[in-house]
């Protein structure tokens, strides 16, 4: 027993706290320092309780007479520097502030206590102090209360933070509980109206008791999620958006979650507009426990790839005050992770299969997280492999399994494997793309935020395929089919063109020549960069490797040896016309440095061509 009445009632009583702790407050104080302001959210909570079990007790008859107006009011008097927290409750008898205040109350506070002791710096946070949490702002907290229950006597609670209460009776008219703080000298930051509406409107917006400061009700106490999802319509979801996020943009579709069993959860997640601009907006999703704010960062409650999505949960099986710890452990909590994971693939699931047409006009936006949750979630995948889509160049959509249907008797190359050809760039890989459709291949469009690392995620879970950038080899490489080749230059006077090109252009080590036997009208030059080499350029760049220690940019230029133009270069080397020759390749050299890729591509072929 930690509080001992001295006297007892109508006279004035005074107790002493018996507890380990010489004084208990200032150690609450130290302990919950960075979270000092959820005060109020225990405090306005707490009237929220009574107000609740008075309206349970009434609708159950056990309360007769009326229950008048049930609003909560929060008032601050700057002057006296103090705060009250006015409820019309249930309210409490002398015997229930012993109980509930004195004892249960303390207990839970020195339980903490007792925590802190064992388990350190992991119980800060998740520990609700309660009615406690008072005395991290106040020096001196009064508790004037009278119940519901006829002709009780109202009495007077009060306790300056040191180890003894007062407990008094005292004429008071109406049902319910006032608290009242006198805030503590550093805690002056919350005698301020600006910073009490802030903290109301951060954890008591949702609250299902009107809750009114400075003559304002500044809640919504029946938030939608509440509502059954039958009874809400699309206007409903989207003006509740607005509520959440004012500036937001209208969502794309959002997921009613309402479970029963064997958790508690509601909530409605929203699917947002992704603008082109890959905007990471985390800690959007709020987490609410019964309608009381809890946090916005809700890592651990809601799957990594789901933490774009906006919106609420709502979970009496979250405590108040929660730690990542606490939250990473929880059994709960990975339950509802799973659920949350369930239903948005049930939901992308049913849209793709009622509505294809609108999934698809989706999944620009959709796409996005669809793919990023395969990569970081494999039950996901195994569900969303079946809606997944991949667009080509000509914007068709397909399946995976689609498309793999679609290309297999065109690219299936010689180790039986499907190749699905990608571009993530389509102007700038514009003649390998034709290139590659002149000989009857489909090139995927890839050029969303994530997708090389989805290319390199899922690659090795889709049997039998295998991916390949347009550029990444000359056209009869890109799907080998081991065809054999007809050079029109011996193997010596391939050698000697590639010698021409190594002495002009070589050196530099930004380009590497090769010859290849492609089909006479195929390109002349081929500007390449092998698959496995440009992904591990595009790690280091995502990893942040600076230019130092990372690979130097190269290429692979092919030169296609039964082109034309190879033959007459060669022959202009027989013929000993190295000026010529010379020429040819200066006027491409001048500005190599200042061309890539493609751009380079042409500007050699054009120049070599005029002058041979
Ligand atoms: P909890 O809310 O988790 O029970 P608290 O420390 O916040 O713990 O409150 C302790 C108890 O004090 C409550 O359970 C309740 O019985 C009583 N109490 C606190 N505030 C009020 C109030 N405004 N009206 C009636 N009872 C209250
Ligand atoms: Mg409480």
């Amino acid at each position: 027993m930690i509080f001992q009445e001295k006297t007892k009632l109508p006279m004035a009583t005074k107790g002493t706290i018996s507890v380990h702790t010489e004084n208990i407050f200032p150690i609450i104080k130290k302990f919950l320092y960075s979270d000092h302001e959820i005060f109020l959210r225990e405090l306005v909570s707490n009237a929220v309780d009574a107000t609740q079990k008075l309206k349970t007790l009434s609708s159950t008859g056990e309360m007769k007479g009326e229950l008048g107006d049930l609003k909560i009011q929060v008032k601050l008097d700057k002057d006296n520097k103090t705060l009250h927290i006015i409820d019309r409750g249930l309210g409490m008898t002398e015997e229930e502030v012993n109980k509930y205040i004195n004892q249960l109350a303390f207990s839970s506070a020195e339980e903490f206590l007792e925590k802190y002791k064992d388990k350190g710096a992991q119980v800060i946070g998740h520990f609700g102090l309660g009615f406690y949490s008072a005395f991290m702002v106040a020096h001196k907290v009064e508790i004037k209360t009278r119940s519901w229950k006829e002709n009780s006597q109202a009495v007077h609670w009060s306790c300056d933070g040191s180890t003894s209460f007062e407990l008094a009776p005292i004429d008071k008219e109406d049902r319910g509980t006032e608290i009242i703080l006198h805030f503590a000298e550093d805690s002056m930051e919350f005698n301020d109206n600006f910073r009490i509406k802030g903290i109301l409107e951060k954890y008591c917006k949702f609250l299902p008791v009107e809750i009114e400061f400075e003559e304002k009700v500044i809640n919504n106490p029946s938030p939608l999620w509440t509502k059954a999802p039958a009874d809400c319509s699309t206007e409903d979801y989207e003006k509740f958006y607005k509520e959440l996020y004012p500036f937001g943009e209208t969502p794309l579709f959002w997921i009613h979650l309402n479970v029963d069993y064997p958790f508690k959860l509601t909530g409605i997640l929203y699917f947002p507009k992704i603008k082109n601009d890959f905007e990471l907006q985390k800690n959007k999703i709020q987490l609410y426990s019964n309608q009381v704010f809890v946090t916005d960062s809700v890592q651990d409650i809601v799957p990594e790839f789901l933490m774009l999505l906006h919106g609420v949960i709502d979970s009496p099986d979250i405590p108040l005050n929660v730690s990542r710890s606490y939250l990473q452990s929880d059994s709960n909590v990975k339950k509802i992770n799973s659920h949350i994971t369930k239903k948005v693939a049930d939901k992308l699931e049913e849209i793709f299969k009622t509505d294809r047409a609108s999934f698809q006009t989706k999944w620009e936006n959709v796409g996005l997280f669809v793919k990023y949750g395969m990569i970081t979630d494999e039950k996901f995948y195994d569900r969303a492999s079946k809606f997944c889509l991949l667009q080509n160049k000509a914007k068709e959509f397909f399946t995976i399994e689609e498309y793999k249907e679609k290309v297999a008797t065109t690219q299936t190359d010689k180790d039986n494997k499907v190749v699905f050809l990608y571009t993530n760039d389509p102007i700038a890989h514009d003649s390998f793309c034709r290139t590659a459709e002149k000989r009857g291949y489909d090139v995927l469009l890839m050029d969303g935020q994530i997708d090389n690392h989805f290319i390199s995620n899922i690659e090795h879970k889709i049997e039998n395929t295998q991916w390949k950038r347009v550029d990444s080899e000359s056209i009869d490489k890109l799907i080998d089919k081991d065809i054999k080749k007809e050079s029109v230059l011996s193997e010596d006077e391939q050698k000697s063109l590639k010698e021409a090109f190594e002495k002009q252009f070589g050196g530099i080590g930004k380009f590497r020549f090769e010859t290849e036997a492609l089909a006479p009208d195929d390109q002349f030059l081929t500007l390449i960069k092998p698959e496995w080499e440009r992904r591990m350029m595009d790690m280091q760049r995502m990893q942040g490797m600076s230019m130092f220690g990372a690979f130097p940019e190269s290429w692979n230029v092919v030169v296609n040896s039964n082109h034309e133009l190879s033959r007459k270069l060669v022959k202009l080397k027989e013929e000993e016309k190295e000026p010529v020759l010379q020429e040819a390749f200066d006027l491409a050299r001048l500005s190599q440095n200042l061309l890539h890729g493609e751009e380079l591509t042409a500007f050699i072929s054009r120049n070599t061509q005029k002058l041979v």
